[in-house]
């Protein structure tokens, strides 16, 4: 029988997924908000295909 206790209580550092380093609380899950912002800026660029035409806030169809 293995009754032993969990031994699971290892701290694992989290790491930035865009450079590798420790992540910082204020700014997880990255180190930084400049990885933050790298992160940010690929993920817009994977939604929105259209360079140039960048309308924030775009919610709903309210073409004028
Ligand atoms: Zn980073």
């Amino acid at each position: 029988m293995s009754d032993r206790p969990s031994l699971r209580i290892v701290r694992r550092q989290a790491k930035c997924p865009i450079c590798g380093k420790p992540v910082e609380a204020a700014h997880r899950p990255f180190c930084s908000k400049r990885c933050a912002d790298i992160d940010l800026g690929r993920w817009l660029n994977e939604s929105y295909r259209v360079p140039a035409h960048e309308r924030p806030a775009d919610d709903g169809d309210d073409e004028d």
